[in-house]
């Protein structure tokens, strides 16, 4: 089977992809995992996202979808604590959007599916078809899917990273999130964050009498926490996120903690982005500099701000990026 653009993995960044390639009229496939035990938590997106939402075509529907639309949050630590808006100009306040991320996903398929984007769920394990130093595509123990453009969009996985041997950068200590959702007679109006010494918790109302609680913690002490479920959000990036015939998008290619507020918004972008070297394929070293320059600037924001009281006894006292990743 050969398309213009091959994609494995259909999270946000995978669909995002599918999406913009659908609409620049290429032939695309997505590989989706042979089984999908996805987690079920609400992600809050910065209101910065609708523009990209606009550009996929869901705006009106993801707005729909939300079940808050809050202009900003509680911020509580031990000297007390403050309301950030997110922003506002002439027309009023900015509004983020407070939303499963199971349904943006299925939003997003659903968009997908409407352009035309074919989705196959191979029964094996996938690997990368290379050839002469450029990926061609990727293949299963039966069935091989030739392609222009093939983009990794795997998440935590990174299958063209393992595949290809390529090295990711680390640039924090190890930190685990865990969510939780609740019953709770006590709606909060809007989303509450409370930082401790070794992280943070950020509180929201999903449904009347639902809670979503995601936590945050520096060390690893907290993964096995009864009732919650862990997942590494050590922050990371690949430096050789695409090349000849490949990109990598997503998490795959660069992820920070969910305390960036950004997960989503970089893996459309990335999603976005990457299709172009469909149509330039040579480019794919713009890209890389691109995430190169993102993770560098975003990973000292957000480094200067967990520098800070209260998270700085558990934080390193400089920040870099390095191969040397520290162990849980
Ligand atoms: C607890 C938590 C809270 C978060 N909160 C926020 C938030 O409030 N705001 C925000 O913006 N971001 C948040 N994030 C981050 C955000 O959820 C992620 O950055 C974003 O969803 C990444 O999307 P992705 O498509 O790159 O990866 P993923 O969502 O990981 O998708 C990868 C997909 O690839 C599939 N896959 C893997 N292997 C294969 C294979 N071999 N074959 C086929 N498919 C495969 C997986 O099943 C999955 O569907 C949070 C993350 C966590 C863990």
């Amino acid at each position: 089977m050969k398309s213009d653009v091959l994609i494995v993995g259909d999270g946000i960044a995978g669909l995002s992809s599918a999406i913009i390639a659908k609409l620049k009229g290429l032939e695309t496939v997505v590989l989706q995992p042979s089984t999908k035990p996805r987690d079920a938590f609400h992600v809050v997106l910065h209101p910065g996202i609708e523009a990209l939402l606009k550009t996929l075509g869901v705006a009106q529907e993801a707005a729909c979808l939300a079940s808050s639309r809050p202009d900003g949050y509680w911020r509580y630590s031990a000297e007390g604590r403050d309301f950030v808006l997110y922003g506002q100009d002439a027309e009023g306040p900015w509004l983020g959007y407070l939303v499963s991320l199971r349904e943006l996903e299925n939003l997003l398929r659903a968009r997908a599916q409407f352009l035309g984007t074919i989705f196959l769920r191979p029964a094996d394990a996938v690997h990368a078809l290379s050839e002469h130093g450029a990926v061609k595509g990727l293949e299963s123990a039966r069935k091989r899917w030739f392609a222009g453009l093939t983009i990794d969009a795997s998440g935590a996985r990174g299958i063209l990273a393992r595949d290809l041997c390529l090295k990711y950068l680390y640039g924090s200590p190890p930190l685990v999130a865990t969510y939780a959702s609740q019953a709770s007679s006590n709606p909060a109006s809007h989303p509450i964050f409370r930082m401790d010494p070794d992280g943070w918790r950020f509180d929201m109302s999903t449904s009347p009498g639902h809670r979503c609680t995601i936590g945050m913690a520096i060390t690893s002490q907290k993964i096995c926490e009864k009732g919650k479920s862990g997942r590494d959000v050590s922050w990371r990036y690949l430096p050789e996120c695409a090349g000849p015939g490949y990109a990598l998008v997503g998490d795959a290619a660069f992820r920070l903690d969910p305390g960036s507020g950004a997960g989503v918004l970089r893996a459309i972008m990335m999603g976005i982005k990457a299709v172009e070297l469909a149509a330039q394929p040579d480019e794919w070293h713009l890209y890389r500099q691109w995430v190169s320059d993102w993770a560098r600037t975003d990973g000292a924001a957000l480094a200067e701000i967990y520098s800070e009281k209260p998270f700085n006894a558990a934080w390193p006292k400089s920040h870099r990026w390095s191969d040397a990743r520290l162990s849980f």
